[in-house]
């Protein structure tokens, strides 16, 4: 059946991975129907908007993105489209898997986890609380509800059940920031008892960071906060090789949006050597969440072997092709 989808092409390296990445989907049968919309900057060259309420309308519609990445000034400018976004349509769970691929640039081969952040609360809510006009001291709060703790917490454990993954392990810093990772923590242990068939632990945010470079093999999910969701996720693409290879799903209780956990890339856009695998992993996560598993299952196999063949591979993975010669070797697979 065709379904609707709201396509975001992003900016700096955005366009070239998205185009290449409709392509193998189109290539794979996946049936979607794309209803284009503008984001960032893109938005406001030809609107004057950064986030049209056109945009809005559509993946309040579809009820489904896929979005590449836009770009955010880093200390002033506008604020994130990305957190805007996720908050606009209260998409709470960020769900990060990170899985070897064999012949990739990693040191570790069996890394199979999911990292799920809580997407709508902790340090990213509090932000902008209070800057001196004179700049000298400025002030942003963390702030977590037991609602938001526990529906994060329900999440990891019903995906574990979902994915049949047998380990959840929360991670926080409840010794130190007491009171909001702390009711993190003990909203977690409360939500555990209910799901006796997993396995629970918990771990310092530093130990997890220590743990996850020495034996990443022992991860399953992991369920954290907003903040230190974030980061471990990218230690966690690191170790499967880097971000080209790093997909993110943002899910609330009716709309999802599908991205790739790296930016835009400023240093190699317009190059046409960025990796397309990050955004076509995410487009699996959306596959998957339409319930259109064998067309995930495809294109995941099909991104597998052309890494472990080095087919057409971009330079990130150690390759010499670009963003197209790679979607040609995908299309021919899928
Ligand atoms: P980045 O992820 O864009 O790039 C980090 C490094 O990884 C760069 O060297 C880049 O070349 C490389 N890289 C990233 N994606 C790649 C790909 N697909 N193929 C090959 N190499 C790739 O991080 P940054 O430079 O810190 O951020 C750039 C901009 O992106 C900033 O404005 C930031 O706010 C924004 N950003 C957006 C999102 C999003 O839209 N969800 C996420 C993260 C950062």
């Amino acid at each position: 059946m065709t379904e609707q989808i709201t396509v975001i092409r992003g900016d700096g390296i955005g366009p070239e991975i998205m185009d290449a990445s409709l392509r193998v989907l189109d290539a794979l049968g996946a049936d979607l129907a794309v209803d284009f919309q503008l984001a960032g900057l893109a938005a406001q060259d030809e609107t004057g908007e950064l986030l049209p309420q056109a945009t809005l309308d559509s993946i309040e519609r579809t009820g489904i993105a896929l979005k590449a990445p836009l770009t955010t000034p880093v200390g002033g400018g506008f604020k994130s489209l990305n957190v805007a976004l996720r908050k606009h349509f209260d998409l709470y769970a960020n769900v990060r898997p990170a899985i070897s691929f064999r012949g990739s640039m990693s040191r570790y081969e069996n890394v199979d986890l999911i990292t799920v952040r809580e997407n709508t609360e902790g340090a990213y809510l509090g932000e902008g609380a209070f800057t001196a006009p004179d700049g000298s001291r400025a002030e942003s709060k963390m702030i977590a509800t037991r609602t938001g703790c526990e529906r994060i917490v329900r999440f990891a454990f019903e995906l574990a059940r979902r994915a049949g993954r047998k380990r959840v392990t929360v991670v926080h810093k409840a010794n130190i920031l007491k009171d909001v990772t702390g009711m993190f923590l003990s909203v977690a242990r409360e939500v555990a008892s209910d799901y006796v068939d997993i396995d629970c632990d918990d771990m310092i945010v530093d130990n997890a960071c220590m743990q996850l470079v020495m034996r990443p093999e022992r991860f399953d999910v992991i369920v954290t906060t907003n903040l230190f969701g974030d980061i471990l996720s990218d230690l966690c693409a690191g170790l499967v090789g880097g971000l080209g290879l790093a997909p993110g799903a943002n899910i609330g209780e009716k709309t999802a949006m599908f991205e790739a956990v790296h930016g835009s890339a400023p240093d190699i856009a317009g190059r046409g050597i960025a990796n397309p695998c990050a955004l076509l992993l995410a487009a699996a996560q959306m596959l998957e969440h339409m319930e259109k598993h064998d067309k995930a299952r495809r294109l995941r196999v099909a991104i597998g072997d052309a890494i472990s063949h080095g087919d057409r591979t971009t330079p990130d993975l150690g390759g010499q092709g670009t963003t197209e010669t790679f979607a040609d070797a995908l299309c021919e697979r899928v």
